[in-house]
This record gives structure tokens, sequence and C-alpha cells, in this order.
């Protein structure tokens, strides 16, 4: 059904130009690109974001949690590949030169091995989070025909990142938000096993939810959206 009133869903632009894939199409292997969802989105929108995609990509898809999902694998691939472009080379210099050797642990926690890690430093968190709040952004118009207005703050963390940023009383607080979504199905599942996510809309108010983000199965992010500043 085509939308009377159509708005860019990040800014509020009236009559947007484009559609933005959210999660980013980048993270799907091409052959998995069917089915994907798209938002409306003014041009400015779309195309700043196209850089921020692309590291958010390498960050997720190029963890090493993730190097045994066979859509990751070959998502890695491509951007093995397209390092190998003259644009690509700051870029892929700069993730190079951030690649350190890192301990590797079994699930049950016994030392296997070395390999190639990711030093990610403050700025990368900050970039993911961009990435992060435009899915969410994205996900909520899709899901619930309305878009979050511009004052709605938008906290989303990396699963690891959790216990380092938020005071234990909190974690116990959210664990109670989140542990119920994890408990059912996601609302959507979409690329095998690419892409899944789970939401809850607060009772109380209209822009408040909660938000998991899944990729390749193995990488999550807890996020909450609220109508004035999230606390957490
Ligand atoms: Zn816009």
């Amino acid at each position: 059904m085509a939308d009377p009133n159509p708005v860019c869903v990040y800014c509020g632009t009236a009559n947007p130009e484009t559609r933005d894939h959210v999660p980013p199409r980048n993270l799907f292997p091409k052959q998995n690109r069917s089915n994907l969802i798209t938002v409306p989105s003014c041009r400015s929108c779309n195309e700043t974001a196209s850089k921020d995609d692309e590291f958010f990509r390498v960050m997720v898809a190029g963890r090493l949690d993730a190097h045994d999902h066979p859509q990751a694998q070959k998502v890695f691939e491509s951007i093995i590949r397209s390092f190998q472009r003259p644009q690509a080379r700051g870029f892929a210099r700069q993730v190079l030169d951030n690649l350190i050797d890192v301990d590797m642990y079994s699930e049950g926690g016994a030392y296997i091995g070395q390999g190639v890690g990711y030093k990610v430093v403050r700025t990368d968190y900050d970039r993911l989070d961009l990435v992060t709040d435009r899915i969410i952004r994205g996900l909520y118009w899709d899901k619930f025909s309305v878009r979050l207005p511009n004052r709605c703050t938008i906290k989303c963390y990396e699963n690891s990142r959790l216990e380092a940023n938020v005071d234990p009383k909190k974690l116990e607080d959210l664990a109670l938000i989140f542990k119920p979504l994890i408990e059912r199905q996601p609302d959507a599942a979409i690329g095998d096993g690419v892409f899944e996510y789970w939401v809850e809309r607060a009772e109380d108010n209209d822009f408040g939810s909660a938000w998991i983000l899944r990729f390749y199965q193995r990488v999550w992010f807890f996020g909450l959206t609220s109508p004035g500043d999230v606390t957490v």
C-alpha cells in the first residue's frame, strides 16, 4: 500500500527519493538478497550512510565468532575482494593496522589457539551505533508504520559491551525486559540466518520499545528506544 504522506524515516524530510535497506544490504551474500526490508529514505540519508554500513559489515561479518556461519563466510570473502579495489585502500589499511592476535576459546572455555582479531577503539563503537540506530529506526517504521520522532533516544549495545557500559543493577532490569523476547520466535528472520530481530513495544508510551538484533546467529545487539533520554 502506498504511503500517502511519505517521509524519510531517518530525518523526516518529505517526499524521499530512495528506499534504504534495513539492515544494510551488504550484510547479505548476493544470493540471499530477496525479501529484504526497505524503508523510505531521502537521498542524503541514504548516501551518507554507505561508508558506515561498510564499516559495520567488516566489524560484524569479520568477527571471529561469526566465521563458522556460512553466510558470514561469503560476506567476508566479498569484503576481502572489496579491499582490493583502489578506492578501498585507505579503509583496508585502517582495518589491517588494527588486526591483532587474540587468544581463542571454545564455548566450553578451553584454549584452542590464536586467531586474528580486530582491535576495536572508542570511535569504532560510535560508528557502529550510527548503524544500529538507523536499523532500529528503519525497522520501527517497517513494523509499526510509524516514524520514530527525531527527539527519541536510541541506545543499542553489542552484547559484550553491555556489562562494561551498564551498571549491574540496571543490567538486572534489562534482563527482565529482554529475556521474554529471546524465549520466543523472532519477529522476522531474513536471508537464511543472516539477520533476525525481536521487538516488544512498551505498553505505557508510544515510542518506548525493546529490540534484539541478531546477525549470522552469532552477533547480538540489545537496543531500547525512548521518547526522551534513555537512562542506561
Ligand atoms: Zn533523510
